[in-house]
């Protein structure tokens, strides 16, 4: 499995883009997310024309809206191949909106297929091309679906945005690397964001699991590093780095 870093902002970070990565596995490619500044940072990495799918954790605007530009931009260079959207039930009917708006005015080169996530039928398990995929709620504005993939060699969770429940916890246990939404090192309860203090606990929990975090607001950047620089099992998410994982 690789992860490419496309962006790790919050919605109003100034000069990171909207938090999103790609996870490649095998051949296929996965965007997670796509947010508006998400975009710019996605053209710089040759990996943009060739996803297969990408995958909503949730629909604000800072990891939905950018679907609009990624519509256009692969119409536009004669796409022809087919595009997967993966999102939980309920979510397709504003992101079809957002492909619709991608396609206006421009003849539709591609199909767009919608692949709708049920949890409840699917027995909490589901694929999205080779990865084997669970999905659990965070606590959120609106409902975020957090997911956990598994490759053939390795385990990895995505929050999305959100502070993690008892049940999610249980996916990034089992997981080689989990990024982490991470807004702020110290939140107030219930405020619908993971902080620093929620994570350290579950690093300090779980020795085994890489916790990668990004969403950081601007202003606890620094604070924030400098607390990660004491666990050696917390990191914060660069953008524009690739990893490659066993
Ligand atoms: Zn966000």
């Amino acid at each position: 499995m690789q992860i490419h870093i496309i962006g790790t902002g919050d919605a109003y970070a100034s000069s990171r883009a909207n938090s999103a990565i790609v996870v490649v596995e095998q051949d296929f490619k996965l965007l997670i997310d796509c947010g508006p500044t998400a975009c710019h940072q996605l053209w710089s990495n040759p990996v943009w024309p060739h996803l297969d799918a990408v995958y909503f954790t949730h629909l604000h605007p800072d990891h939905a809206l950018g679907l609009t530009s990624l519509i256009n931009r692969f119409n536009s260079s004669g796409r022809r191949r087919k595009l997967q959207i993966y999102c939980h039930k309920g979510k397709e009917q504003r992101l079809q909106q957002l492909v619709e708006y991608g396609f206006w005015s421009d003849r539709k080169n591609y199909q767009v297929e919608f692949i709708l996530i049920d949890p409840e039928t699917e027995n909490g398990s589901f694929e999205i091309g080779p990865l084997q995929c669970q999905s659990e709620e965070t606590f959120h504005g609106v409902t975020n679906h957090s997911i956990q993939l598994q490759g053939s060699n390795t385990r990895l969770f995505y929050s999305g945005d959100g502070a993690i429940t008892p049940a999610g916890s249980k996916l990034v246990e089992s997981c080689d690397i989990a990024f982490i939404e991470c807004q702020a090192m110290s939140l107030a309860q219930g405020a619908g964001h993971s902080d620093f203090a929620k994570v350290k606990q579950l690093a300090n929990s779980m020795p085994n699991v890489e916790f990668m975090l990004y969403h950081i607001a601007d202003s606890e950047i620094t604070a924030m590093s400098q607390a990660a620089c004491e666990y050696v099992n917390i990191n914060i998410a660069i953008q524009g780095e690739s990893l490659k994982l066993k």
